[in-house]
Formats: structure tokens, C-alpha cells, sequence
């Protein structure tokens, strides 16, 4: 089911009388195509899970439309939409066992959609099996772990057959490795049902990992729309840039001036076609190559190997951070005694920014210059 985004705004009355009011979800247009899986993507208050329960039906909005498909459902209340929706906490009925909370969302059906009791235990098997929760069908939720309590509740949210599947952050109380797991879990029941669904994280790694899009939102703004990879490999703006990516870009002040990108003294990357001005730059962690001659100096902290990679640890005055994070080949030899690493830099993996409105400024590099 294609879901479609018309417009859609969310404003609610600030906390106090006198203060103003606060636009959750600003103006939103965007299409899902019929069974894709959508990352919503952005930091702790941006709007995420308004925007979800406005597609839910839980919130109404202050304007625009919401279509499913070719429907209109906009003013229909929550359980005429037909979505399934999971959130953080499971929130499983507690003295009912794993069948009977798969079930419930069934039971109240009438008229002509009432199932018997067997169609219901049937369609409970089913979707147990899926998201590989049949062994457990009779205990209760405290007798489950965190994941497989997940499950349930995902099961729950499947078995109506919904039309459109909203999760909002449904790993956060996972431990790690359940995490990892549970979400390619997702992405597997997501992909075998076809069932369009959106998933909500402030965790760009989870949402870079599953999704066919991403959306990233900055305070009730979409910024960017887009594969995961091409939103990290080309980003609009500096906060997007920010925002993908582990370790996360390394942002310098630096300037264009003749044609040519300097951090300091240290001229990088040919820029023609830039006028003269101040601008951020962004090296992503992989962009950097280690080069005796390279142009850009920095102070050499230290190395931190990781098996396939070793990560240089340096600093530079004109870098925002305490230090420079760079990811190189183990293959490499760092010399640790001389106090100093030089760098070249790949054009591809180096962006550069407004120092006004921290939007994207495009070039075309040229070669990388020599120290
Ligand atoms: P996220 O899910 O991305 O963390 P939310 O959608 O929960 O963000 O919140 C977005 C903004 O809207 C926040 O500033 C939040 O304080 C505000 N907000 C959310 N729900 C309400 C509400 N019911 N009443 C007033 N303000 C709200
Ligand atoms: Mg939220």
C-alpha cells in the first residue's frame, strides 16, 4: 500500500500559555511506495513519532492529507485505517499468554470479518511461525525475554494483515546484540509480507541498515530524503552530514580562496569554480590517505587498531572536534615517534558547506594537492 504524505503539519501549544507553539511535523510531502520499508530518521524531539501517530490516526493533524493508496484517510479514526503499530515499550497484556495477545487485536471483529475460533488460532500459528515465536505460544510475557517479548508484540501488530506497519523505535530497550538481530529480523518479515512500513530511530545506523529510504528530520523539518547511501554520500547539508556516519565526519573551518579549499595554511583540494569565502569542510573518516607528502598536517595522538582497519586518532586547531578521526588500511605503517601524520585527502569524501546556512556548496574537485 502506497502511502502519501500531503502537506502534512503538526503544531501543538507550548507548555505554558504565553509560549509558542511548537510545530512537531512541519509541512510534510513525501510518497512511500507500496511495500518499501522507510527509516524516519532524527535526534530526540524532532517529530518522529508525531509524525507516526499522525499516519496512525492516534493524532490528528493541524493540516494537510494523509492518502493510503487512493484512499483519503485523514479523518478515519485509528482502527479504520487498518495499520499495525509497535512501539518501544511491548506493552503485551500481562496475565494473557503469547496466543491469546496474538489473537486479541482479532476478536472483537463483526458481521461478515468474525473469525471462529479456529480461523483465529490459525492465523496466530501463522504469524507466530513467522516472526519465530511458535514455541512459546502458552507462556506468559513475564516469561519471556525482552526480544522475544518484541516479537509478540510484532506479531500482534502482523496479524490483522495490516495495511501499513508503523514502528516507533521498537529495538531501544534491547541490548545490543538483540538489536543487531531483531532488526534484521524486521527487515526479513518486512521483506516476506510485503507490508509497507515505516520505522521510526534516532539511531542512524539501525536506520541506515534496513531501510529502502531514509528520511532524516532535524526539529519537525525534513531534510533529506533518499537511499541510505546516498544520502551519506551525497548529503544537502552540514547536519545531515552530521548526522550519518560512524565515526561521524570531521568538520574543519576552512575557507576557499583562489580557487583552492585550505584548512590553516594547508591547501587540500583544487575547488574552481567556488568564489572566495569561509566555509565548513567535512572529511568523512574514509576520505583520509595517509601520504608523507600529503597537504594537510595534523598532530598525531594515537592509533587504535581494529582487526580489517586502524583508526588514527589526531588533532588540528581548525577542526570543530578535540580530534581528527580517520579510518585507514591496516595494511598501513604509522610511525607514532614523529609526533606529526600528514594527510591526502579523496575528493569524493570531502564536502563543503555554507557558514551561514550550513548548506552543501557543490564542486568539482580537482586532484588532491601535494604538501
Ligand atoms: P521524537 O519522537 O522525534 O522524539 P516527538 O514527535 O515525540 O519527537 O516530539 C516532537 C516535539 O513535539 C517535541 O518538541 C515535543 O515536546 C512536542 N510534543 C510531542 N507531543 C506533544 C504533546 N502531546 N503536547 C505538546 N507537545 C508535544
Ligand atoms: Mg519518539
Amino acid at each position: 500500500m502506497k502511502v502519501v504524505l500531503q502537506n502534512l503539519t503538526k503544531k501543538f501549544p507550548g507548555p505554558k500559555k504565553t509560549d509558542a507553539e511548537v510545530v512537531a511535523v512541519h509541512d510534510f510531502t513525501f510518497e512511500i511506495p507500496d511495500g518499501e520499508l522507510i527509516g524516519l530518521l532524527g535526534p530526540s524531539g524532532c517529530g518522529k513519532s508525531t509524525a507516526l501517530n499522525l499516519i496512525s490516526g492516534l493524532l490528528k493533524p493541524t493540516s494537510g492529507r494523509i492518502f493510503f493508496g487512493e484512499d483519503d484517510v485523514t479523518d478515519l479514526p485509528p482502527e479504520n485505517r487498518g495499520v499495525g503499530l509497535v512501539f518501544q515499550n511491548y506493552a503485551l497484556y500481562p496475565h494473557l499468554t503469547v496466543k491469546q495477545n496474538i489473537i486479541f487485536p482479532l476478536q472483537n471483529r463483526k458481521g461478515k470479518d468474525k473469525l471462529s475460533k479456529e480461523e483465529m488460532s490459525e492465523k496466530a500459528n501463522a504469524i507466530a511461525k513467522l516472526v519465530q515465536i511458535d514455541g512459546l505460544m502458552d507462556r506468559k510475557p513475564s516469561e519471556l525475554s525482552g526480544g522475544q517479548q518484541q516479537r509478540v508484540a510484532i506479531a500482534r501488530a502482523l496479524v490483522k494483515m495490516p495495511r501499513v506497519l508503523l514502528l516507533d523505535e521498537p529495538l531501544s530497550n534491547l541490548d545490543a546484540r538483540l538489536r543487531l538481530r531483531t532488526r534484521e529480523e524486521i527487515k526479513r518479515i518486512q521483506q516476506e509480507t510485503g507490508i509497507t512500513t515505516i520505522f521510526v530511530t534516532h539511531d542512524q545506523e539501525e536506520a541506515m541498515s534496513i531501510s529502502d529510504k531514509i528520511v532524516v528530520m532535524k526539529a519537525g523539518v525534513i531534510q533529506q530524503v533518499g537511499k541510505p547511501q546516498d544520502v551519506y554520500d551525497d548529503p544537502v547539508n552540514l547536519f545531515v552530514a552530521k548526522f550519518l556516519g560512524t565515526p561521524p565526519i570531521n568538520v574543519f573551518l576552512g575557507r576557499v580562496q583562489g580557487g583552492k579549499l585550505y584548512i590553516g595554511e594547508d591547501a587540500i583540494l583544487d575547488a574552481a569554480g567556488v568564489s572566495d569565502r569561509e566555509v565548513y569542510v567535512g572529511i568523512r573518516p574514509e576520505g583520509f590517505v595517509l601520504r608523507e607528502d600529503g597537504p594537510l598536517c595534523c598532530t598525531l595522538d594515537r592509533l587504535e587498531v581494529m582487526g580489517r582497519d586502524i583508526s588514527v586518532v589526531s588533532s588540528n586547531p581548525h577542526c570543530q572536534a578535540p580530534t581528527v578521526r580517520s579510518i585507514i588500511s591496516a595494511e598501513n605503517r604509522v610511525d607514532l615517534a614523529s609526533g606529526t601524520v600528514r594527510f591526502a585527502v579523496k575528493p569524493n569524501k570531502v564536502f563543503i558547506f555554507d557558514q551561514e546556512n550550513e548548506k552543501r556548496i557543490r564542486f568539482s574537485a580537482g586532484d588532491t594537492c601535494h604538501g
